[in-house]
């Protein structure tokens, strides 16, 4: 019975739990830890809401602790991504057609099981399977996708709320009907919560999902598949799938009901899907939504008049947290003369007392970097400094061990040159790199912090005097989707700082607001006449 409005009025961001000593909650977070490497996980792909295992295992390691199995993961084929396409679209009559209410309340249940019965549970296996610290995963596989559970349905019912004006003679309404067709979810490691967006804000507008996470965020992303599933999310809504990237992309972006792509990740294998998709564009029933977030060269630009403690704390953090490993992680910072050696000794100063370790030991600020490849492609970035022929220098760290887990210690180099390598590509581990550029040169700079990459994702600025900072927004108006005055360039957000960037950083449809929810929803417009015409003349035709 379809007789009233329902609201679901704007959430309170979930609160980030402290796990100080002997707390609660990192009791109950510990416990779960020790729960979870007491016994090995065999993780199966969910098609049709059936628990699949192709019999193809593979080994699941922490990151810091590679002697250690975790489980394993059963790794799919073409075939497994056709059956999952074939469940979606079976789905996908009765899901479109389920009632606003009750498609909110799955995903509302689910932010509820997480917050609650399952909040420790999902923190450590992200601590585990991706090497986060407690605070880290807190923020991410806890509050950040709770909020974008509870945020997401806020914000699609005021969508659902904006109609059209009408006169008293017809009513004019517009209904949001979900993409004709399935779309497809494609998620990094590097982020829980972006694992379960992606999936579930094209769900929640009632479309049908293919998920593929990144391998080694599959530990992480199960549990989360487990939690909605409990949440009565019905079968075939969303399939997650574990087949190698490019196998996805062959089967998806060939198929006709390909309704849209949803993807998180590098800029690279973005466009490789952008161009498969339009060299098959003819196959399609629809035109597909191409989404996407993909990497940064996230800058800070640091004026002669900045606050010397504020900078160093905000790099610090900024460029280390989670070992770098975020999109918007600080990677190259421009330091005025005036201050710069003030700024380093500082900075430096504060690294030293950064431990790097396991997730379980809490006093761990730095953990390992995500895997292999991860780590041979960062160290050759340190490697390159000492045959840089005097265009960089170590100012900090640039030791690295793998004998025990995939351990870089924070490092901060010195380039002496503005287009040195480090300084324009994307690393995605913990290496920042500095320029001293003449203080009271600060406005020229500005140019080579904007062109420096062709990135956009974050940037930051620091500066005191206000008509530095006016100047400095207007000229890095492209710089950034997400621009910090005095503030680290990580650490958006939902519903206070909608996260995306332009350029090569992506489509900037901002995950967890308005703007991305409107890419996943195909609106109709129905016109209802009370009294039709019956005569096609109009006035205007009658003689004098
Ligand atoms: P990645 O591009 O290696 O992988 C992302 C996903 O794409 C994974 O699921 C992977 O298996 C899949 N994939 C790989 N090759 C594919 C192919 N040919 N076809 C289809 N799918 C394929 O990225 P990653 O290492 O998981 O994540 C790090 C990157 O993500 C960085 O570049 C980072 O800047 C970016 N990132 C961006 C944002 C943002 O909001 N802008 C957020 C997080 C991460």
């Amino acid at each position: 019975m379809h007789n009233a409005y329902f609201h679901y009025d704007q959430p309170k961001n979930e609160p980030v739990l402290g796990y100080a000593p002997k707390s609660a909650e990192r009791i109950a977070l510990q416990k779960a830890l020790a729960e979870m490497k007491s016994s090995t996980r065999d993780i199966p792909m969910y098609i049709n809401g059936k628990e699949v295992r192709s019999g193809d295992k593979q080994e699941i390691r922490p990151p810091h602790e590679t002697g250690h199995l975790l489980g394993h993961y059963h790794a799919g084929t073409a075939e497994h991504v056709k059956q999952a396409i074939n469940a979606a679209l079976a789905a996908r009559e009765s899901w479109a057609a389920m009632p606003w209410e009750h498609r909110a309340g799955i995903f509302l249940k689910a932010a509820e099981l997480l917050a609650t019965k399952y909040r420790f549970r999902m923190n450590a296996a992200t601590m585990l399977g991706q090497s986060k610290n407690a605070f880290q995963a807190e923020i991410d596989s806890a509050c950040e996708l709770i909020d974008f559970l509870r945020f997401n349905v806020h914000f699609l019912s005021k969508i659902y709320n904006e109609q059209p004006i009408s006169t008293p003679a017809f009513h004019n309404r517009m209904e949001y009907r979900p993409l004709e067709g399935f779309v497809l979810a494609v998620t990094p490691f590097n982020f829980t919560a972006i694992g379960g967006n992606l999936p579930t804000a094209p769900a929640m507008c009632g479309n049908v999902v293919v998920w593929k996470p990144a391998n080694t965020q599959i530990y992480s992303a199960s549990v989360f598949m487990e939690i909605l599933i409990e949440a009565g999310l019905p079968a075939g809504v969303i399939n997650l799938v574990y087949p190698p990237g490019p196998v996805i992309g062959d089967v998806c972006f060939e198929h006709p009901d390909f309704a849209g792509v949803h993807f998180t990740g590098s800029t690279g294998v973005f466009q490789t899907m952008w161009k498969n998709i339009g060299t098959n564009i003819a196959k399609y029933k629809s035109y597909p939504r191409i989404v996407g977030e993909t990497g940064g060269k996230d800058f800070v630009m640091v004026h002669p008049s900045a606050d010397v403690d504020a900078v160093a704390a905000n790099l610090a953090r900024g460029a280390f947290e989670y070992q770098g490993q975020k999109c918007s992680a600080a990677s190259r910072a421009y330091l005025p003369s005036n201050i710069a050696d003030a700024i380093k000794t500082k900075l430096v100063a504060e690294l030293k007392t950064m431990k790097m370790g396991p997730v379980d030991d809490f006093t761990n600020f730095i953990n390992a970097v995500i895997d292999q490849k991860a780590f041979n492609s960062i160290t050759k970035y340190i490697d390159g400094v000492k045959n840089s022929n005097g265009k960089a220098s170590i100012l900090h760290g640039g030791n690295y061990d793998k004998s025990k887990g995939w351990f870089i210690e924070p490092t901060v180099i010195e380039a002496h040159a503005t287009d040195y390598v480090t300084l324009c590509e994307e690393i995605f581990g913990p290496v920042l790199t500095i320029y001293t550029y003449e203080a009271d040169k600060w406005m020229d700079i500005l140019d080579t912090v904007d062109h420096t990459s062709g990135y956009a994702l974050t940037g930051a600025i620091f500066a005191q005097d206000r008509e530095a900072i006016e100047y400095m927004t207007r000229k890095l108006v492209n710089a950034a989707g997400n621009f910090y005055i005095n503030d680290k360039p990580t650490g958006a957000v939902v519903g206070q700082q909608p996260f995306g960037g332009a350029r090569a950083s992506g489509t900037n449809d901002k995950a967890g607001s308005l703007l991305n929810l409107y890419r996943w929803l195909s609106a109709r417009t129905i016109k209802e006449t009370y009294v039709p015409v019956t005569d096609y003349r109009y006035p205007f035709h009658q003689a004098d």
